[in-house]
């Protein structure tokens, strides 16, 4: 994209109403703009985070077999009287009407919508197992939306549901869920510590919260530093064999990791590298067994015969959120820091002196090559507004043309993580981002 013609509204103000870091400065860098109290309008910038994290996300969910779909954002209410969540889900369900006296919804979560379409058509445990998932708007009519698209009132969710014929089936769904969850994080440059969470009513310990280390995390938590070493890519955890699978879950939740709550000094006793830190919740998956299954009639044929309620469980990752969590993670007194993957251009390029023949041609041909996915500084602003506005706005890569460096073929490479900067030919340069 071009500046001059792009609606990126960077500000040079800290916006007042911002009380958090990742909050001003997606303002700051014209992410988002707030239309109503907890609702925000993705612009062009922010849209494209949003959509590689999604990307991320959802690629990482096929890989384990999780078939991508939509369901719709309304609901009817019907469908949560029977599983007995309507009255009980109280104030944050945005409730609605239509013209024939209807009651609707404005979906929070899905249990019950995905459990109503699975039972409609899967009949026998042939069919078993499956999981599916979607990316969608959620709205949850929070007390007290704050710190920007962290806690929204409408927001972006990849959530997923797991049926399987019986408990083990389940299990090893969830195992793969954790797995496919490492993975993602760690593509998206964080590590993020599987916790132990309240299970509810069915007890186990099958509900973890995903919680990424940020100063600024709404929880205090504990955790064991073999937890920053870890490495999920390649082929060491493959997900089609089981035992893989059980000596990745052995691994995953055999050091410590406590939210405050459940932090208990005692048992930390032997803990050589106990490690504390405020965290940001960004999943959350948990086992329920047989609650919608049951109440809501989906019941499959089981190899004797008989009729078996599923064992289901569900898979929650805050899309929306993470692009403030990874703001948190990643930034500087000047402004963000992408990481390559999520990054909305992998480069900047500011051209110092626009109407120099020499700039404009070289800046021109390195915009061409990277094909939409720069971003081109062509506003005829000063240098030290375009330098800024790069920092801010938080590019992998800076790619500075001036006319002294345009006459001799050179450009400055500067890397935005660390700061190192590089006088370069045009060529070299452009190997090193595109490779
Ligand atoms: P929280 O305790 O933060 O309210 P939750 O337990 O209500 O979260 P889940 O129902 O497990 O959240 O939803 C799955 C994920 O969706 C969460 O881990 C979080 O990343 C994200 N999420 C939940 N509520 C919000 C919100 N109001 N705004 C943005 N993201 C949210
Ligand atoms: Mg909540």
């Amino acid at each position: 994209m071009r500046l001059s013609r792009s609606l990126i509204p960077t500000l040079k103000e800290t916006p007042a109403e911002a009380q958090i870091v990742s909050h001003r400065l997606m303002l700051r860098a014209g992410l988002v703009r707030q239309t109503a109290s907890g609702i925000y309008a993705w612009l062009p910038a922010g849209w494209r985070v949003l959509q590689n994290i999604a990307r991320i996300v959802r690629e990482e969910q096929d890989a384990i077999g999780a078939q991508d779909m939509l369901m719709p954002t309304i609901q009817p209410a019907e469908l949560w009287r029977t599983s007995g969540r309507y009255d009980a889900y109280g104030p944050e369900m945005l409730r609605l009407k239509d013209r024939h006296e209807r009651d609707l919804l404005y979906g929070p979560t899905n249990e019950e919508m995905i459990t109503d379409i699975f039972r409609q058509s899967v009949k026998s445990y042939r069919e078993l197992p499956q999981m599916l998932y979607h990316i969608q708007w959620k709205f949850r009519d929070e007390v007290r939306p704050r710190f920007g698209v962290m806690r929204g009132r409408e927001f972006l969710m990849k959530d997923a549901y797991s049926f399987d014929l019986d408990y083990a089936g389940a299990v090893v769904s969830y195992r793969r869920m954790m797995l496919s969850y490492m993975r993602t994080f760690q593509r998206l440059g964080v590590k993020a510590i599987p916790m132990e969470a309240e299970s509810g009513p069915i007890g186990g310990n099958l509900s973890h919260e995903f919680i990424i280390l940020a100063p600024t995390g709404e929880s205090q938590v504990f955790y064991d530093a073999a937890f920053e070493g870890m490495d999920f890519s390649g082929g060491n955890f493959s997900h089609t064999s089981e035992t893989d699978l059980d000596r990745f879950f052995t691994q995953m939740t055999t050091p410590y990791a406590a939210t405050d709550e459940k932090h208990d000094p005692a048992a930390w006793a032997g803990v050589a590298n106990k490690r504390e830190g405020r965290g940001i919740e960004v999943g959350h998956i948990f086992y329920f067994g047989t609650k919608y299954s049951d109440p809501m009639g989906l019941k499959v044929a089981a190899p004797d015969g008989t009729q078996v309620s599923p064992h289901m469980g569900s898979y929650g990752i805050g899309v929306s959120r993470l692009v403030g969590a990874l703001i948190e993670a990643f930034h500087d007194d000047a402004g963000i820091k992408w990481p390559d993957s999520v990054a909305p251009f992998k480069a900047a390029i500011l051209n110092l002196k626009v109407g120099d023949a020499a700039c404009d041609r070289i800046c021109e041909d390195i915009y061409a090559k990277f094909a939409g996915h720069a971003l081109y500084d062509d506003r005829e602003d000063r240098a030290g507004v375009k330098f800024n506005d790069a920092d801010l706005m938080g590019h992998p890569w800076q790619i500075v043309v001036g006319p002294r460096g345009a006459a001799a073929g050179t450009v400055e490479l500067k890397r935005r993580a660390t700061g190192e900067k590089q006088e370069l030919g045009l060529d070299a340069a452009l190997a090193r981002i595109l490779g």
